[in-house]
């Protein structure tokens, strides 16, 4: 125990390096980040603007330029793909890879679901043919109604028009999984909240089984806030390995905790999470221990923003003697977050790779208000990212 204190002790301070950190931001770059999280850092402020960017979306008043030019610049690659371009290489630069998130939300209709297809599938095409983007990604709800996820999670019986939808949303997953394979991109199925994640993970694992029998191209997303986490992944576990197909698993710790918290209790369900943070802190250190013992059969990679997982993954991988660049085990991080993890851990070898979000600004917005609103109530992690700007920018000053 007192082994593993020490060093993780010397992996976390590979993340001190601020230097590194923001070696490819300028002053004016990082005076952008501080005030945007200076701004977000506060409760009140964060809420006023928030509720006013929905209300000026509502009747559409002309708030994309500013948007663009603040929040958006900071956490997204581009409009589009193509847009993205600069931001992927300069990423490249400091020898980190690109997950194109295409990341328009709140989309409900056939029209909004073929597209998220398309683009997910011009986003595999993009990154089949560079190294600069070793994962494509989607989100289950850009593909289907989400009242749909929910009834079929529930095990509810489908009225006809709904199993024609439903075959038409599995027809969509199919159609990326199999681009994805075949290309030898490997693709992350985001996880959502948790009365729509078990028709989630059902058709994952049909996924995984079929696309994952060579090697390792069809991730699921594990969020270990869930208290029932550890036993699914040993449950995965069991059956791949009497199914002989390889798992391939992104691990958070989940980003809809208060929605969860307080849907159970509205509806009287037993909470499906943890209430106490260093429980779902244990489960996380957990699944990642389990599956880094586990390499064989599982690829992982550590979607966490977190200090000491992400160094517990660094002493895992020397405890168990598997190179810094297996392509088995990655780090990633938000883009325009935790650049102290990202930077520092690219530099000393390891595989890391960050969230583009992309798409146009107006699409976008849930996904940067969500970003506002899960920061603000993170306070630790505003706190962290906001000591890091200032440390940096001290440090500028005496140089
Ligand atoms: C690359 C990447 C991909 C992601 N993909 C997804 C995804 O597919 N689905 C998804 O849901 N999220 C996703 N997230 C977001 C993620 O789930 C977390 O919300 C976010 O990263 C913050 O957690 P953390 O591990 O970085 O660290 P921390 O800042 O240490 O942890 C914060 C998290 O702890 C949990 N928590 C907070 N308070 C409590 C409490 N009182 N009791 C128990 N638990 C608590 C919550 O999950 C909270 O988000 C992703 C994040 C990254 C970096």
């Amino acid at each position: 125990m007192k082994t593993l204190f020490l060093s993780k002790t010397k992996n976390h301070k590979m993340f001190d390096n601020i230097k590194v950190a923001f070696e490819d931001k300028s002053d004016k770059d990082l005076n952008r980040a501080y005030l945007l999280f200076k701004t977000i850092s506060n409760p009140v402020i964060s809420r006023i603007l928030t509720a006013f960017v929905k209300i000026a979306l509502w009747l559409h008043l002309p708030i994309n330029g500013i948007i663009k030019a603040t929040v958006y610049k900071h956490f997204c690659g581009g409009t589009t793909i193509n847009n993205s371009q600069n931001t992927i290489d300069k990423l490249w630069r400091s020898h980190i890879g690109t997950i194109l998130d295409f990341s328009a939300e709140g989309k409900n209709s056939e029209t909004d679901f073929n597209r998220a297809m398309k683009e997910t599938i011009a986003s595999i095409n993009k990154a089949k043919t560079e190294e600069n983007i070793p994962f494509s990604v989607f989100k289950p709800t850009g593909l289907t109604h989400f009242s749909l996820l929910k009834k079929i999670s529930a095990n509810q019986t489908l009225t006809k028009e709904e199993e024609i939808e439903r075959e038409k949303f599995e027809r969509r997953i199919e159609n990326i999984c199999k681009t994805s394979s075949e290309n030898r991109v490997p693709l992350f199925i985001d996880a959502e909240e948790s009365w729509i994640q078990n028709a989630i993970d059902e058709i994952a694992i049909v996924m995984m089984k079929k696309f994952n029998t060579q090697e390792t191209w069809i991730f699921n997303t594990l969020q270990l806030y869930r208290n029932d986490r550890i036993a699914h992944l040993r449950m995965l576990l069991k059956m791949a390995k009497e199914q002989n197909f390889f798992i391939g698993l992104k691990l958070v710790r989940g980003a809809y905790h208060e929605q969860e918290i307080e849907r159970a209790k509205k509806k009287r369900y037993p909470c499906p999470v943890h209430i106490i943070k260093e429980d779902t802190d244990n489960d996380y250190d957990k699944a990642l221990t389990l599956c880094i013992e586990n390499i064989n059969t599982i690829s992982v990679c550590a979607g966490t923003h977190n200090e000491n997982s992400s160094a517990l993954l660094i002493e895992l991988l020397e405890q168990h003697k598997i190179s810094k660049n297996d392509k088995r085990v990655y780090f990633s991080q938000l883009l325009g977050m935790s650049d102290n993890i990202s930077y520092n851990a690219a530099k000393e070898g390891f595989n890391v790779v960050k969230y583009v979000p992309y798409g146009p600004v107006k699409d976008v917005l849930p996904y940067l208000i969500r970003r506002a609103e899960e920061n603000t109530s993170i306070a630790g992690q505003i706190g962290r990212e906001l000591t890091n700007i200032i440390n940096e920018k001290k440090r500028r000053r005496k140089n």
